[in-house]
């Protein structure tokens, strides 16, 4: 079922919450792939209904980023969210989301001071504001995210505790292609030359995964590797690559805690972001 308005929206959670039915929510901003079907599939294993939410959230996107060319299809989305056993679709214009003279903003600090909070400036404060709207009207018991977008989940969890809100945050692997590429609704603006050229993502976090996996602890040196193997490809301007702590972000010297390498790289105009998490005690 496709749903456009919030008091409709609203009026068929509190039924099903009446019947004691538990609720699974997927926030999504549409051109769904097989990223966000397995975040909807996890919802639908996992809850008695599931709404999933397809709304290109304006506030989050920067001056000069791609908000109006973001690809849109709200059939295909509705055919693949259906199809994946969501009950509810909900699919809000921009002005049944936010008042004209809306005055709240909600601002996780810290945490996006780094990565693609220090590069898109204002980013996260979209996110956090529209994320929290959203949880307040589906009031589910789970939402599930992507662990491709890895800072998304820790400002979002950080969020979520702060403000008491009342839901578990489901954290998903990240699904790729078969060639490795992470899947992404970005990755429709890649001309078939950059979309090869792109690849150079998920290699150079695969050569950081075989340096660690035999035992070089030093941060540097992997970030080095990284850099050489992205530098390699001439359509690749790296915007940033770091080596952090998994729950601070904060940047880390020698490898002892579990981290995160996370990477954006701008391949042609389209800007790609990827990421892998090494769990030390794993080797
Ligand atoms: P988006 O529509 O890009 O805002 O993404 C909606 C949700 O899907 C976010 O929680 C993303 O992290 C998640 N997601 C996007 N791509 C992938 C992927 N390749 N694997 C897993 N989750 C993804």
């Amino acid at each position: 079922m496709l749903i456009k308005e919030i008091k409709e929206l609203r009026s068929t959670i509190k039924s099903w919450k009446r019947e004691g039915l538990s609720v699974g929510f997927v926030p999504t901003m549409g051109a769904l792939h097989e990223g966000h079907q397995s975040l909807i599939k996890r919802a639908v294993e996992e809850n008695d209904k599931v709404v999933v939410s397809v709304f290109v959230n304006p506030t989050q996107f920067g001056p000069n980023e791609d908000f109006d060319s973001y690809p849109r299809d709200i059939n295909k989305d509705l055919e693949i969210c259906l199809s994946a056993g969501a009950n509810v679709v909900f699919n809000p214009e921009p002005s049944e989301m936010y008042y004209g003279d809306k005055s709240t903003s909600v601002s996780v600090s810290k945490l996006t001071d780094v990565l693609c909070g220090a590069k898109r400036p204002g980013h996260f404060d979209g996110v956090c504001l529209v994320v929290s709207k959203l949880l307040n009207i589906v009031t589910p018991d789970k939402a599930y995210f992507g662990e491709k977008d890895a800072q998304q989940v820790a400002v979002i969890k950080r969020m979520v505790r702060d403000l008491n809100i009342d839901v578990e945050i489901v954290a998903c692997p990240i699904i790729r292609e078969e060639d490795g590429l992470a899947k992404s609704s970005r990755n429709t603006y890649l001309s078939a030359e950059e979309r090869k050229a792109a690849l150079v993502l998920s290699r150079s976090l695969e050569i950081a995964k075989d340096t660690l996996k035999n035992g070089e602890r030093d941060a540097r040196k992997i970030k080095e590797f990284i850099l050489n193997e992205l530098n390699k490809e001439p359509l690749a301007k790296i915007d940033y690559v770091e080596i952090i702590d998994s729950d601070s972000l904060a940047s880390v010297d020698i490898i002892e805690r579990n981290i995160l390498i996370p990477i954006a790289v701008f391949i042609g105009k389209t800007r790609l972001i990827d990421n892998f998490t090494f769990e030390i005690y794993t080797y």
